[in-house]
């Protein structure tokens, strides 16, 4: 079998690089997105080729149709038709909604919502053609119970899902899942930089395992959906929170 292709948004990011570097380890040809404004992109190409890794990092703004579609086709010429995506981009706007402004419903919406469609709507008929596919959708577990200060985030990320559990029921026959992975707290840049004093008196405490997840257990479900056995998995939205929202 040909070596399967996995396309992941925000691959540079704190979930995305070690998403793409277990990818990699699993044996898949991996490509990245990334902000066409992020200025370190020429140097974590530079630093994941030091640790062996020669990853195809492609400019893309997930929030633009067209963007996305140039992408795709730069990845498709390289290094082949795309076989997995991870819809993992994503931004916070945080702020409650009576002091919540167009602009961060709409950045929100658009980075983590749009976004799955722009992307998808580029892959999906190949995938369907082919007989072979995975889409996977990096919710949150905010999507599933809300959040104070979320209206915005926490309706991309419950969206996704509605997207997922529809797009599951026109791909099944076709050999195509499409699932959510709902995570909880993760051990990222975004979350550690949490003031010490809150991670542990607010956060914490609501996590039954006693601890942050680590974005390698968040690598490995994803792993677990792109493999064979893992076709019978459709339409799901797998939390991964450590027992902090039991839907
Ligand atoms: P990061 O902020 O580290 O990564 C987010 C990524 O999204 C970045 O790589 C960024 O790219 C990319 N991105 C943002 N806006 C755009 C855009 N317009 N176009 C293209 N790419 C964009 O966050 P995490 O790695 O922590 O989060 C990854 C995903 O996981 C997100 O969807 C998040 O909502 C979700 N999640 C994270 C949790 C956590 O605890 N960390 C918990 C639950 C869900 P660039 O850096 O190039 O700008």
């Amino acid at each position: 079998m040909a070596t399967r292709v996995a396309l992941i948004t925000g691959g540079m990011g704190g979930l995305g690089e070690t998403i793409s570097t277990k990818m990699a380890d699993a044996g898949y040809r991996v490509a990245v997105t990334y902000s066409p404004s992020n200025k370190t992109a020429d140097q974590w190409r530079a630093d994941m080729k030091a640790k062996g890794y020669a990853f195809e990092a492609v400019p893309c703004d997930v929030t633009d149709y067209d963007s996305c579609k140039a992408c795709i086709d730069k990845v498709v010429k390289d290094i082949g038709p795309v076989d997995i995506l991870v819809n993992n981009a994503g931004i916070t706007k945080d702020t409650t909604f009576r002091k919540m402004d167009k602009a961060a419903w709409d950045a929100v919406i658009r980075t983590n919502l749009d976004s799955v469609f722009n992307m998808t709507k580029h892959v999906y008929d190949g995938m369907m053609d082919r007989g072979w596919g995975r889409i996977i959708n990096v919710s949150s577990v905010n999507g599933s119970k809300g959040a104070f200060g979320q209206t915005n985030y926490a309706a991309a990320k419950a969206g996704m899902h509605g997207f997922t559990k529809s797009l599951a029921l026109e791909s099944a026959r076709k050999g195509v899942t499409v699932n959510t992975i709902s995570p909880g707290y993760i051990g990222t840049k975004m979350v550690t930089a949490i003031p010490k004093e809150i991670l542990d008196s607010k956060i914490l405490p609501q996590i039954p395992v006693g601890r942050l997840g680590k974005p390698e257990e968040i690598a490995g479900l994803i792993i677990y959906l792109c493999s064979e056995e893992a076709a019978f998995v459709t339409g799901a939205n797998i939390a991964i929170n450590g027992g902090q929202h039991m839907a």
